[in-house]
C-alpha cells in the first residue's frame, strides 16, 4: 500500500507519546529480526482494550512478524475514568490509547468506520446500527492493505448473545470477510487502489471466559487447540513478553486498564477456522517469511542474513554498506506491498544505525492557512560513515531548500541547522477525519476510501531530507512538529495542527429552558491568529428570538472574548438547533475547536461543528432544594439547575440525620452504592430521612459483585436485565400512578426521543411494598417491569430507576426531564407547583 504508511514494528518504551523514537544499539538489532521477516498478522476484535496485548507483543517482538490490530470501533460508547470526554471526544482519546499500546507492543492500529454506539445484546442489534456492508467492505479493505498471512479473532463467530453483539460481529464480519478477500467482484472499486489477497490461515483466540471460568477451562479438551507459549524474555528490553503486555494495556487510561505484568510461561490457546492446522504452534508453518517469498528477494536475503549474523553492538554503522546495498536492491523490486514497507523499514535501521537525528519544528502548535510562520530544521549524523545532506524538501509545497555545498557534508557529530519562514499556502484542515461529516448514530461518514481505516488523519507538514549516505541518495520523511521546553517536564513534544482562524462556541451543549423566561447565553470566540475581526451572532430554530449579531475584534492570537446574547425561547414546548457563527471578511466560521490534553497521548486538537440543543420543556415542579450524593460521577446536578432547582452537592461524610432534613428530595448519583463504601454507615440515616417524609432517589448500580444489605427499605435484587434498544416501546402500568401524574402527565410522547439505551441493571426480584409503573423490553425478551419501583415508607417515599437518566438529562430529552421532575415532586401534593 503505497499510502498507508507503514510504521516500523519495534519497541519504544518511551511514554512520551510524541518524542521521536530513539533507538539504542540492541533495539536497532531486533528492528534487523523484523525487516529479515516476511510475514504478516491482523488480530481483529470490536473496541480498545479488547485486544491481547500479549499476543499482539509476542506476533511483533518474538515472531518479529508485522503485527496489525484491526479494532473495528473506536470506542466512543464506553466510560471515561480520566476526564469528562465521552461519545466521539472519548473515541478520540481510546484511539489515541490504542496507538500509545501500539507504540509499546510493537503492533500497528487500524479500524473500520464503526461508530461503537452503546451496548447491544447481540450481532441484530449491532447490525441494526451498523451498515453492514460498510463495515464488512471495512474489514475486507483492511485485509487486502495489511495482507495479513495470518488473521486472529478475539471472539467468537459462533456465540451470539454470549457477550456484547460488536464483540460477536466482529468475528462474524471478520470470517466472512476471509472467503471474500480474494474474489474481485467482492467491493471491486476498493480495487482501484489495491490488490486481493488470500490470508492463509484464520484463528479464533479462546481462553478461559469462552468456557465460563478457569476450571471449565482447564478441564476442557484442548487437543484440537494450537499452542504458543507467548511468555518469552527480551534481553533487548530487560522485559518479558507479558511485561510489555502490561505496560501496553495500561495505555487504557480511560478504562482503567492498568495491569501489572507478570513473567514466566503463558499460553495461549488458538483454534483453527480456517486453512491448515500448523504444527509445532507455528503459526506461519507453510508460508515462507524469508527474502525468498518476494520476487528479487534472494539477494536482499543474502546480505541482510549477514547483517544480522554480524551486527556489531558496540558499532552500527558498521552494517550500514550492506544495509545500503540492500536499500538500492529493495527500492528496485517489483512487489509494491513489500518494496514500499521494507523501504520504510530500512530507512529507519539506516537512520537508526548512523545515529542521524533529523528534525523540523515548527514555532507554534498551530497555524491558520496562508499564515507565515518559521521553521527549524535540525540534522546530525553521530557516525564516521559520510553523509551529505543536500536540500529539503517542504510537503505538500513540494518546495526545495537547497543546502549550500560548503554545508553539505554533515560530519561526525558536527549539527546543522537551517531556519526558514514558510507559508502555510492552502492547507487542509489537520482535525481527525472520521469527524469532519455527520454520520449515523453506528456509522462514521469518510467518503474518501485512502482514509479509511487509518487510525489518525496523515499530517500535512512535513520534511524530506534529501540525503546521501556515501553513494546511496536516500530522502527521509519527517513530520513537522511543534516543540518547547516546559519547566517542569523538560523537552515537549506536540503535532503541529492546521485549524481555522477562529473557535466559536456557546459551551453547555444543551441549554434548558423550563419556562419563557429569556435566558443570558454567553458566546466564546478565541482567535486562532492576529487581528480578528468579525460578527457574532446566534443562529435560533423557528419560534426562537435571539438579540442582534454583535462585532467582534480580538488583537492577539490565543485571545478569547465572551459576548452575552439574549434568547428567548417561544411559550410552548419546543427544541431545535443553536449555531454559534463568526461572519469574517470572505468566509463564515461555524466551528469550534477542541483540545484534548493528557500525559500518556498526543496533545488532539479538533475542530468540530459547533451546535448546542436548545430546549424548551413544558414542565411543572414541586420543591427546590435537592441534595445529590455523587457516585462514579454524572452531570444529573447541573441538568436540575437548568430547570431550576437548588442542588447541594452532598459529601458522604457530611450526611448526617440534621443535614437531611433540609431538602425536598436527596439523589444517589450512578453506582453511588458501588463506589462509596461509606454508605454502609450512611444508609440508615437516609433510609430514616425518608420515613420522616422525605423522597429518595436511587440511579443505577451494576449488580455484579452487589451485597449491600439494604439498599431499600424493603428487600431489592439488582440484576444485569437491561434495556438497550432506546426506542423500545414503554407500556404504562399503573395510568393512576402519581409518579405519572404529578404535576407533569407523562404520555407516549415522554419516552421519544431518548438516547443510547432505555436503562441498565434493572432490579429483578422486590418486595410488594414497591410498585412498578412502567414495563419494557428488547425485541424477542420478555416485558421488564423493574425499571422504575416505588415505595411509601413512613411518610415518605423510595424510589428506585435504572432508567438512563444520566444519559438523557445532558442530552436534553424532554420527557426524561419531565418524569425526573415527577420524582423529585412526589408527595409533595400539597404544595405550590412552580413553573
Ligand atoms: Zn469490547
Amino acid at each position: 500500500m503505497r499510502f498507508l504508511i507503514a510504521l516500523l514494528c519495534c519497541v519504544t518504551l518511551q511514554m512520551q507519546a510524541q518524542k521521536p523514537k530513539k533507538p539504542s544499539s540492541s533495539e536497532i538489532f531486533e528492528q534487523i529480526k523484523g525487516l529479515n521477516f516476511l510475514g504478516t498478522a491482523l488480530y481483529v476484535a470490536a473496541h480498545p482494550d479488547d485486544e491481547n496485548t500479549a499476543m499482539i507483543s509476542y506476533l511483533a517482538n518474538t515472531i518479529h512478524a508485522r503485527t496489525g490490530y484491526l479494532a473495528l470501533t473506536r470506542g466512543d460508547g464506553g466510560q471515561n475514568l480520566i476526564g469528562p470526554e465521552i461519545r466521539e471526544l472519548l473515541g478520540v482519546i481510546r484511539t489515541q490509547e490504542l496507538l500509545a499500546a501500539r507504540r509499546t507492543d510493537g503492533g500497528e492500529q487500524r479500524f473500520t468506520r464503526a461508530n461503537d454506539f452503546g451496548y447491544s445484546k447481540n450481532p441484530e442489534e449491532t447490525l441494526a446500527f451498523w451498515e453492514r456492508d460498510q463495515v464488512l467492505s471495512d474489514v475486507v479493505w483492511a485485509i487486502r492493505n495489511f495482507k495479513p498471512d495470518v488473521i486472529i479473532n478475539r471472539f467468537d463467530h459462533r456465540s451470539p448473545g454470549t457477550t456484547h453483539g460488536h464483540h460477536t460481529t466482529s468475528a462474524m464480519l471478520s470470517v466472512q470477510a476471509f472467503d471474500l478477500v480474494n474474489d474481485v467482484n467482492t467491493f471491486p472499486k476498493q480495487l482501484e487502489h489495491t490488490e486481493t489477497w488470500q490470508p492463509k490461515r484464520l484463528f479464533f483466540n479462546t481462553s478461559y471466559w469462552f468456557y465460563g471460568g478457569q476450571e471449565a477451562f482447564d478441564n476442557a479438551d484442548k487437543s484440537n487447540l494450537v499452542k504458543v507459549d507467548v511468555g518469552s524474555y527480551y534481553p533487548a528490553y530487560g522485559l518479558s513478553n507479558t511485561e510489555i503486555s502490561a505496560l501496553s494495556r495500561s495505555q487504557h487510561k480511560s478504562q482503567g486498564f492498568g495491569n501489572t505484568g507478570s513473567r514466566g510461561n503463558q499460553i495461549e490457546y488458538l483454534e483453527l477456522l480456517k486453512g491448515e492446522y500448523p504444527q509445532n504452534g507455528n503459526l506461519f508453518e507453510g508460508i515462507d517469511t524469508s527474502w525468498n517469498r518476494v520476487d528479487g528477494g534472494a539477494d536482499i536475503g543474502e546480505i541482510l542474513e549477514a547483517v544480522e549474523k554480524n551486527y556489531d553492538f558496540k558499532n552500527p554503522a558498521a552494517s550500514l554498506p550492506q544495509l545500503l546495498e540492500a536499500y538500492e536492491l529493495i527500492k528496485n523490486l517489483k512487489n509494491a506491498h513489500w518494496r514500499d514497507l521494507k523501504i520504510t523499514q530500512i530507512t529507519s535501521i539506516i537512520k537508526a544505525c548512523a545515529g542521524l537525528y533529523l528534525e523540523a519544528a515548527s514555532s507554534q502548535q498551530t497555524a491558520v492557512a496562508n499564515e507565515t510562520i518559521a521553521l527549524n530544521f535540525e540534522a546530525i549524523n553521530r557516525s564516521d560513515f559520510p553523509v551529505n545532506i543536500e536540500s529539503i524538501v517542504l510537503e505538500p509545497s513540494g518546495k526545495k531548500y537547497e543546502v549550500a555545498e560548503p554545508l553539505r557534508s554533515l560530519n561526525f557529530n558536527k549539527r546543522y541547522n537551517m531556519q526558514q519562514k514558510i507559508n502555510t499556502g492552502s492547507a487542509n484542515l489537520t482535525t481527525a477525519y472520521w469527524l469532519k461529516e455527520e454520520g449515523s448514530v453506528g456509522m462514521y461518514k469518510v467518503t474518501d476510501q485512502k482514509l479509511i481505516g487509518l487510525p489518525e488523519t496523515p499530517k500535512t507538514f512535513k520534511a524530506v531530507f534529501q540525503l546521501k549516505l556515501g553513494d546511496v541518495k536516500i530522502p527521509i520523511t519527517t513530520n513537522v512538529i511543534y516543540k518547547y521546553n516546559d519547566r517542569v517536564n523538560g523537552e515537549v513534544y506536540e503535532p503541529f495542527e492546521i485549524v481555522p482562524e477562529a473557535s466559536v462556541l456557546v459551551k453547555d451543549p444543551v441549554i434548558i429552558f423550563a419556562n419563557a423566561e429569556p435566558k443570558i447565553i454567553t458566546t466564546e470566540v478565541t482567535a486562532y491568529t492576529s487581528n480578528l475581526k468579525g460578527i457574532v451572532s446566534l443562529n435560533v430554530p423557528y419560534g426562537w428570538k435571539v438579540s442582534a449579531p454583535q462585532p467582534v475584534e480580538i488583537l492577539q492570537k490565543g485571545e478569547t472574548k465572551n459576548i452575552a446574547f439574549t434568547i428567548t425561547p417561544p411559550k410552548n414546548a419546543s427544541e431545535g438547533i443553536l449555531q454559534p457563527q463568526l461572519e469574517l471578511i470572505g468566509k463564515t466560521l461555524n466551528t469550534k475547536i477542541t483540545k484534548i490534553d493528557y500525559e500518556h497521548i498526543p496533545l488532539q486538537t479538533l475542530v468540530l461543528p459547533s451546535t448546542n440543543k436548545l430546549v424548551r420543556l413544558d414542565i411543572a415542579k414541586r420543591g427546590d432544594y435537592i441534595g445529590y450524593i455523587a457516585g462514579a460521577g454524572d452531570a444529573i446536578p447541573k441538568s436540575l439547575e437548568q430547570i431550576g432547582y437548588q442542588v447541594a452537592q452532598l459529601n458522604i461524610n457530611d450526611v448526617t440525620a440534621e443535614s437531611l432534613k433540609q431538602f425536598d428530595a436527596v439523589v444517589m448519583g450512578i453506582r453511588a452504592y458501588n463506589v462509596l463504601d461509606e454508605l454502609k454507615f450512611k444508609q440508615p440515616l437516609l433510609l430514616d430521612y425518608v420515613h420522616n417524609g422525605g423522597t429518595m432517589i436511587v440511579q443505577y448500580n451494576t449488580a455484579r459483585g452487589f451485597s449491600f444489605p439494604n439498599l431499600g427499605p424493603y428487600p431489592l435484587e439488582l440484576s444485569s436485565d437491561r434495556v438497550t434498544d432506546e426506542f423500545a416501546e414503554v407500556t404504562i402500568l399503573d395510568p393512576t400512578a402519581e409518579l405519572l401524574n404529578v404535576p407533569n402527565k407523562i404520555t407516549a410522547k415522554d419516552f421519544e426521543g431518548w438516547v443510547q439505551e432505555r436503562g441498565l441493571y434493572f432490579p429483578k426480584n422486590w418486595d410488594e411494598a414497591y410498585k412498578p409503573i412502567i414495563a419494557m423490553h428488547d425485541k424477542d425478551e420478555d416485558p421488564n417491569e423493574g425499571s422504575l419501583l416505588v415505595a411509601k415508607y413512613g411518610k415518605g417515599h423510595y424510589i428506585y430507576t435504572g432508567l438512563s437518566f444520566f444519559r438523557e438529562l445532558p442530552a436534553g430529552v424532554s420527557g426524561a426531564y419531565r418524569l425526573f421532575t415527577n420524582m423529585l415532586s412526589i408527595g409533595k401534593n400539597d404544595q405550590k407547583i412552580k413553573q
